[in-house]
């Protein structure tokens, strides 16, 4: 839904209908402007003819086994297709995993999206569409949205202005509420986009698509590496960290024979030992590759052991939705 759109056509009319609006589309969910009936007839035929609420269609849905996790495949105007997921955690949250665009330019060689080539970016109504289709998905077993990660399809920082005008919407207590301690942006290291998040006045969490403790290494998995090296994107983290005073989130896919020894987790902690730095190690999804093959249980449990040793914060993720394919940088259209 675009509000820029609807704030021109309320030019003319009383300055409530905006705020009235933003209720019956964030609070009340509505689908389509006639189930605003509150609205005159005139304004919702206005509405409906020039701005539709619903820009994305969902083409496909996939749940999971065990129905933690719902993967929707959206058809945009132009045809093409982005994905989006909810998880569902134990604790109760509800994470919605948000495309930032079509495609994507990094190219990591692990993930399918950057396999794919990149098509062009999302606007701010449809990265909000996509938040909006689970906000509704869940009103009806009367649960909310509790997080929003920038994960999906796409580099959010190569798609800044969009993406953090979105997250304004969906933070704005007029908009979805979300309050901005639970979004998050993670990034495979543009420090262009870190420097300009932390100079905005948002508390939204950071996180960055590590995957390797050294620049030979992941040059060759993430060949952005080469124009935003590891000491770079550092610098930028560190600046970050001492204006926002926030943790940043360091994710590292664990993949077989590849970043799993002794000695890399060793280079890990030696160059993430830092105050408000912790690594997220993530058991990497083999669905659809032929290269690379996850880190065995024992491997990734010798890794996080040597990383704690050495003083670092570790999470471990778990993996949602690995059957549909819902995993980080796995969302790519295969379907
Ligand atoms: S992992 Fe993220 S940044 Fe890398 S190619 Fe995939 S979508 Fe792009």
């Amino acid at each position: 839904m675009d509000l820029i759109k609807i704030e021109e056509i309320l030019k003319k009319e009383s300055s409530y209908r905006l705020k009235q609006i933003k209720k019956a589309v964030f609070s009340d969910l509505i689908e389509d402007w006639n189930q605003a009936t509150t609205f005159p007839r005139n304004l919702r035929e206005k509405l409906s003819e020039s701005c539709q609420i619903k820009e994305l269609k969902e083409e496909k849905t996939l749940i999971s086994k065990d129905k933690q996790t719902v993967k929707i495949l959206f058809k945009l105007k132009e045809g093409s297709i982005i994905e989006s997921v909810l998880m569902k955690h134990i604790d109760g949250r509800r994470t919605v995993c948000v495309s930032s665009q079509i495609g994507c330019k990094i190219g990591c060689k692990f993930c399918a999206t950057g396999q794919k080539g990149f098509k062009r970016d999302l606007t701010t109504s449809e990265i909000i569409d996509q938040v909006l289709f689970f906000a509704r998905l869940l009103k009806k077993d009367k649960e909310n949205i509790t997080n929003i990660v920038f994960m999906g399809m796409g580099e959010p920082f190569l798609n800044y202005d969009n993406v953090i005008s979105a997250i304004k919407i969906l933070n704005d207590k007029d908009g979805l509420n979300i309050g901005a301690r639970h979004i998050s942006i993670s990034t495979a290291g543009i420090t262009r986009g870190i420097e300009k998040l932390t100079a905005e006045p948002l508390q939204i969490n950071l996180a960055i698509s590590l995957h390797a403790p050294n620049n030979e290494l992941r040059s060759k998995l993430m060949p952005i590496n080469k124009a935003y090296p590891i000491e770079k994107i550092l610098t930028a983290v560190d600046d970050y960290i001492k204006k926002t005073k926030r943790r940043v989130m360091f994710e590292y896919l664990m993949i077989d024979g590849v970043n799993d020894s002794p000695i890399q987790a060793e280079e890990l902690a030696k160059l993430l030992k830092k105050p408000l730095y912790f690594v997220n190690l993530i058991s990497f999804n083999p669905i659809g590759h032929s290269d690379f093959k996850p880190s065995s249980g024992w491997k990734i449990k010798k890794f996080k052991e040597i990383l704690i040793k050495s003083g670092i914060n570790v999470t471990q993720r778990y993996q949602f939705g690995k059957e549909i394919r819902a995993a980080c940088g796995q969302l790519a259209g295969r379907e």
